[in-house]
């Protein structure tokens, strides 16, 4: 069921056997790494033709040393001119593209063929959206871009019959286990259930949550991520996203996406069907294998990750989120019945109070203050290009700026 429903699956079948030539942004991060991990399983399938980052260029440097890029673009020039000046006296031949709209170029090139998107936060639209102009085969980790993009970004896909495919597991999962034949969903599907760890504070005391530091809400007990997607995982808003990121995804009205919390992280997400039935999708949790999912759909290849060992499972529990504990998980809902643009909002007030608690600007508990009342203080405008979605996104960081100094720690 790719988001175009023109892209029928023999076509993406006989691509899906043909060499493919990738970009992968955001490459030194968490997603990126694990996608090379991937690739370098399977050369002889996937050739990388750009790779992209911001600040990490030694590890830049390594991984065009091992995979021979055509391009590299690295976010800032003087990060660019390093890795450059490296790259020569290296011997190594990837050119380093310098432009503004080079993350444009390398994503929407018409040698490549899918683009991995997972740089993190707003900063990856304009890239994603080049992609789907290009008609690529889009593999979106980069949640963020759907949550700010919405309409225009599912519009952009369909208009120029690019694939969009799930990365972040709980879509995958849901992906994987809807029926084929798009049409019939609305007379088939129930309701999609995406499962939520519950991240390292499930079970801790609600007053003490505003003495959390970076380290702990960065230490996830399954997964080794990001630093952001790690605060998001904290305080759940990663899944007030991710339910953002479901309504567009697959075209599914706010109060048919639930979530429950399944704290083994085995159980991906599922969906449930008009008739009571429920099918789920499980694995360890390995980020490498909705990212292997994604490369190869409708194949399958092998991702690296170990196979569920059932007799070893002891137990998979599921319990309600906690909305005291969990209060900004209920703002994806609020901001998805508001007007246009109000996810747009939510995600840039979010991105900027996570970077202040990051920076020990911001407690814990108070990332949620800034995100309500950022969300209380900006009516979106009406929204009809992305310049009218980046002059509100810079809009929602400044008011969240302005909370976020208020309630700043000393
Ligand atoms: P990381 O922070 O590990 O990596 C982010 C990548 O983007 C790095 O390559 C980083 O470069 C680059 N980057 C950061 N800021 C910018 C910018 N302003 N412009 C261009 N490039 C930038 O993030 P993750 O890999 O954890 O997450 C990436 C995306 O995938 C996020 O949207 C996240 O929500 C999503 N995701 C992640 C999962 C995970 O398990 N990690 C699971 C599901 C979804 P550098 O490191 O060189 O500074």
């Amino acid at each position: 069921p790719a988001a175009d429903p023109a892209a029928g699956h023999d076509a993406l079948l006989f691509r899906a056997f043909m060499k493919q030539k990738i970009t992968v942004l955001g490459s030194t991060g968490s997603i990126g790494t694990n996608t090379l991990d991937v690739v370098a399983r399977h050369r002889e399938h996937y050739e990388v033709f750009a790779l992209s980052a911001a600040t990490q260029v030694d590890l830049m440097l390594r991984q065009c040393a091992e995979f021979k890029p055509a391009y590299a673009v690295m976010a800032s020039a003087p990060h660019a001119k390093l890795l450059a000046e490296q790259l020569r006296s290296n011997g190594l031949a990837t050119e380093v593209l310098q432009s503004p709209d080079a993350l444009e170029q390398i994503a929407s090139h018409p040698e490549v063929d899918a683009v991995m998107a997972a740089i993190v936060g707003a900063a990856g639209l304009a890239p994603c959206l080049a992609a789907a102009r290009a008609g690529k085969r889009l593999l979106l980790a980069n949640k963020e871009a759907l949550v700010v993009g919405g309409a225009l970004f599912m519009d952009t896909v369909k208009r120029h019959g690019a694939t969009l495919l799930p990365i972040d597991s709980e879509h995958s999962a849901i992906f994987q286990c809807l029926p084929e034949d798009r049409a019939s969903w609305p007379d088939r599907v129930d309701s999609l259930l995406l499962t939520a760890s519950g991240g390292p504070f499930r079970l801790r005391d609600p007053a003490t949550l505003s003495e959390i530091t970076p380290e702990q809400a960065c230490a996830h007990p399954n997964f080794s991520m990001g630093r952001k997607i790690s605060v998001d995982s904290a305080t759940m808003m990663n899944k007030a996203l991710e339910v953002i990121e479901a309504r567009w995804l697959f075209d599914m009205a706010p109060d048919k996406i639930k979530v429950v919390i399944h704290p083994q992280q085995i159980v991906h997400s599922m969906v449930q069907f008009k008739d009571a039935s429920v099918l789920a999708q499980l694995g360890t949790p390995d980020m490498r294998v909705p990212i292997a999912c994604g490369l190869a759909w409708p194949r399958r290849i092998a991702s690296g990750a170990a196979p569920l060992d059932f007799a070893k499972l002891s137990a998979l529990t599921f319990e309600e989120a906690d909305a005291v504990r969990f209060p900004g998980l209920h703002l994806s809902w609020q901001a998805l019945r508001a007007s246009e643009g109000t996810t747009a909002v939510l995600n840039a007030s979010n991105e900027v109070a996570v970077a202040a608690f990051l920076e020990r600007r911001l407690a814990f508990d108070r990332i949620h203050a800034v995100n309500l009342r950022t969300l209380e203080t900006l009516l979106p405008p009406t929204l009809g290009s992305l310049d009218d979605l980046l002059a509100l996104d810079a809009q929602a960081r400044e008011i969240a700026h302005t909370m976020a100094r208020q309630w700043q720690l000393q």
